[in-house]
């Protein structure tokens, strides 16, 4: 027994009408970068289903350099994939990446100095970074993010960005900024 246990046997009622999809394009060319709280599960608060979008998640849903090369190879391998799919031209937009930050973040903490000093203690990471991963207003950090990743020399040429915030009081997502392109 594990405490996996309980979540083997759901996914053993998932295989049973289980049917697998080949590698492809995403169905709803989006690629969604978002926050690991369990609160905020896209599959669940957008009803994403198997094969509808790839999700890069970390603490905050911030564009951190690790995100910005998840989307720079995705990008590569969707326009690999489009290239051998019947009746896509070369003015094709990719995807679309949308980036989702969210109310009560737990990273919220990390604005505050004694928290993010013990944090950094504890983890072995620099203040410096841990205070620039806090997500304190959505709003806010979600616009940043767009930002930065629409300036990422490495962004595909046909991918676009676009923000949204989620609210964890009403389950309600707002966009922030339309998608646009580099
Ligand atoms: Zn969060």
């Amino acid at each position: 027994m594990t405490r996996m246990t309980a979540l083997l046997e759901r996914n053993e009622q998932f295989a049973r009408t289980y049917t697998p999809s080949a590698l492809g394009i995403p169905a709803r060319q989006l690629l969604i970068v978002t926050c690991l709280d369990h609160r905020v599960d896209p599959a669940i608060i957008l009803g994403l289903q198997l094969g509808d979008a790839p999700v890069i998640r970390n603490a905050g849903g911030r564009v951190t350099q690790a995100v910005i090369d998840d989307v720079a190879f995705i990008g590569f391998l969707a326009g690999q994939l489009f290239a051998g799919q019947a009746g896509q031209g070369a003015d094709d937009t990719l995807f679309e990446v949308a980036v989702i930050h969210h109310t009560q973040c737990g990273t919220g903490f990390l604005a505050d100095p004694g928290f993010r000093r013990q944090a950094a203690a504890a983890t072995g990471l620099p203040e410096a970074a841990l205070e620039a991963s806090a997500v304190t207003d959505p709003n806010i950090t979600v616009g940043a993010d767009v930002q930065r990743l629409l300036a990422a020399p490495s962004l595909p040429p046909k991918v676009s960005v676009s923000g949204h915030v989620y609210d964890i009081a009403t389950g309600r997502l707002t966009t922030t900024h339309d998608a646009r392109y580099p």
